[in-house]
């Protein structure tokens, strides 16, 4: 799940810039939204998105992977 879309992440790519994804075995645990909070946020059914960024930086995507229980997250 991303609030960006494919337009948007299609248009990063070109620029070469990654971005993450959060796929649909999301728990809500809020584990990647406590690490990376440039990153992501809690949608209104409590499950992980992406948030529109114009620079994501490795490291913030990187420890939210590492941390989520279900790997749900992944670069794209
Ligand atoms: S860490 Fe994984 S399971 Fe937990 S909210 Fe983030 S994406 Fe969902």
């Amino acid at each position: 799940m991303s609030l960006l879309t494919e337009k948007q992440r299609e248009e990063l790519k070109t620029a070469g810039i990654k971005s993450a994804y959060v796929n649909e075995t999301c728990i809500g645990c809020s584990a990647c939204v406590a690490i990376s909070p440039e990153v992501f946020e809690l949608d209104d059914d409590g499950l992980s998105v992406v948030i529109q960024c114009n620079n994501y930086d490795d490291k913030w995507v990187d420890d939210a992977i590492g941390a989520c229980p279900v790997d749900a997250i992944s670069w794209k």
